[in-house]
């Protein structure tokens, strides 16, 4: 049985009850009958890039989706099945000449887990080029077509961050056009930055033994942001909101990059304050203590709770 620390970015995490690996689409929805009608404590994984499994998930059955393939449907509409490797897609459509997911290269995972959290990057996020996705629904049993309204997207998040539970079996897009050569170059540039603050994968480089960023950028009133250091970064949101920067907020609450807790096996990035690193050896447990001592300092400091952005599964 395989353990979940090999199949996460993060690489903790034990081993579950069952294992199953979907290759095709026909394949995606039989297994989740079969998951669904087997267990009530189960999850479907792609990437493994923003979740943390728990050191014992022995009563957890995991769904693997490894279905891929890329449809051109012309005009710049674009279904892709949800197990196709993210930032491979993003390089393919830049070449394609399909823009608007230039900005989101380099970042790990699938196609299928992209709307989850509707990721974001760089000024841009996936929720404006999604057109419909296929959602197979845990309450109900059906295949429903989901439009982008259905899916309710907000920053970091969506309808499936907020208790619809189910499968994202594949994507369509509607791509604007721009030349391949533009495109290709702000992806490659969005790259570099990206490596730069250890946000690419490279399993030689602990930094990147992560879930991205572990926490989200707090959104708060102007009148509580009032509050705050004058030299705190905010950025204006609508209705009087405003986005303030968590990496910040951590490193002004005496947290510095690489900070760890005595000996543990998890510390602070040591080239981003934002995300929470595995040096090799960390558990799920010390990830979390790390997370949790970050929220205290934080909270302590200035009155505010992060939230964690990965999926914490088991705990
Ligand atoms: C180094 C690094 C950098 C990152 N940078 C960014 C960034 O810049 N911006 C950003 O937004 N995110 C970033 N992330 C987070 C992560 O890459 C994204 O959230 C990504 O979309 C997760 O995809 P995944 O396939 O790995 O999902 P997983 O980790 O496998 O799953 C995440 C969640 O989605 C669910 N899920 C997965 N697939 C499906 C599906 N087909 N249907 C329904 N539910 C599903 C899972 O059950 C789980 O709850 C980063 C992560 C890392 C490690």
């Amino acid at each position: 049985m395989t353990s979940l620390s090999s199949l996460t970015t993060i690489r903790v995490g034990g081993t579950p009850k069952e294992y199953f690996v979907a290759q095709t689409h026909a394949e995606l929805l039989a297994l989740t009958e079969k998951l669904w009608a087997g267990s009530e404590d189960w999850v479907v994984l792609g990437g493994g890039s923003n979740v943390v499994f728990a050191d014992d998930v022995s009563s957890l059955s995991v769904l693997h989706i490894k279905t891929k393939g890329i449809e051109d449907l012309g005009s710049g509409r674009v279904r892709v099945q949800a197990g196709q490797d993210w930032s491979e897609f993003v390089l393919y459509a830049c070449n394609k000449g399909w823009a608007g997911i230039e900005s989101l290269a380099g970042i790990p995972g699938t196609v299928g887990a992209a709307p989850v959290q509707n990721i974001g990057a760089y000024g841009q996020e996936v929720s404006t080029t999604v057109k419909s996705l296929e959602f197979l629904d845990y309450k109900t049993g059906e295949i429903q077509i989901l439009s982008n309204d259905d899916c309710s997207f907000s920053y970091r998040d969506s309808v499936f961050k907020q208790g619809k539970q189910g499968v994202i079996t594949w994507v369509e897009f509607q791509f604007g056009e721009e030349s391949s050569m533009s495109l290709l170059t702000k992806a490659n540039e969005v790259i570099q930055q990206r490596s730069a603050k250890g946000m690419v994968l490279d399993s030689q480089d602990h930094d990147t033994w992560s879930c991205g960023s572990f926490f989200t950028n707090p959104i708060v009133s102007e009148t509580f942001a009032r509050t705050l250091p004058v030299e705190a970064p905010q950025w204006e949101v609508d209705n009087d909101m405003v986005k303030l920067s968590a990496a910040w907020l951590i490193e002004h609450a005496g947290l510095s990059k690489g900070f760890r807790l005595g000996n543990s096996g998890a510390t602070i990035s040591s080239k981003h304050a934002l995300a929470i690193t595995n040096r090799g050896n960390a558990s799920s447990e010390q990830i979390l203590e790390l997370a949790r001592f970050i929220q205290t300092q934080v909270s302590n400091n200035f009155g505010i709770n992060l939230v964690p952005e990965p999926n914490l599964i088991g705990f």
